[in-house]
């Protein structure tokens, strides 16, 4: 997966916002690795795809395309570290992922937004030689923020609109397709007009009254 569109141009007027598109089942699966880990916080990964007609906006389809790894964490906070990366990449390959895997998110107890670790943690994706990086943190409260990070040709990091949207899973876009392509009949028109109730024998129209 390649980005093939510059996300920002020389004037900043037209810088392009990145979106994250979550489904429903992605996010309620996230929700549920956080409501799981009622003791501790708690991080993992995601598989994420482009849209093919819009390359600024991301998706995570499937609640299977969000995991977690043995880790270890704390009360209080559960940061990617380069361990759990290595076993997220292990699955991920194992799977043929590898390309997918783009998406880092953890849970914090309060505030959901990036703490100074968190960004240092993000520039190390880029040391380790990502070249785009997605990370995503939320809290109790299902407050979510959503990072995108570009680390070359050109280092940049941008705030992205995080959309939870409910996909139609691709088994019933498939039948769907199926069935129409071979029950539906398009017709073409007749040129008939309806007769009008004015004209129907034996109907009183009444006006007002
Ligand atoms: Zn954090």
């Amino acid at each position: 997966m390649q980005l093939d569109t510059p996300l920002a141009a020389s004037n900043a007027a037209d810088l392009v916002v990145p979106r994250l598109l979550l489904s429903t089942r992605a996010w309620g699966m996230i929700r549920a690795y956080v409501a799981a880990a009622d003791k501790s916080e708690v991080s993992g990964f995601a598989y994420v795809q482009q849209l093919d007609n819009d390359p600024s906006t991301f998706y995570v389809g499937a609640s299977d395309d969000v995991f977690v790894v043995p880790q270890e964490v704390t009360i209080g906070s559960a940061e990617v570290s380069g361990n759990t990366f290595a076993l997220a990449l292990d699955k991920a390959m194992l799977a043929g992922r590898d390309d997918d895997l783009r998406i880092q998110w953890h849970s914090h107890p309060n505030d959901s937004y990036f703490s100074p670790t968190d960004l240092r943690n993000i520039e190390a994706f880029g040391a380790a030689g990502m070249e785009w990086f997605i990370s995503f943190v939320t809290n109790r409260r299902n407050e979510v923020h959503a990072r995108f990070d570009v680390f070359r040709p050109f280092r940049i990091g941008a705030e992205m609109d995080v959309i939870v949207y409910d996909f139609v899973p691709d088994d019933m876009v498939t039948r769907a397709q199926e069935d129409v392509a071979n029950m539906v009949t398009i017709l073409t028109p007749k040129k008939t007009a309806w007769p009008g109730a004015q004209q129907r024998p034996g109907l009183v129209v009444t006006h007002g009254k």
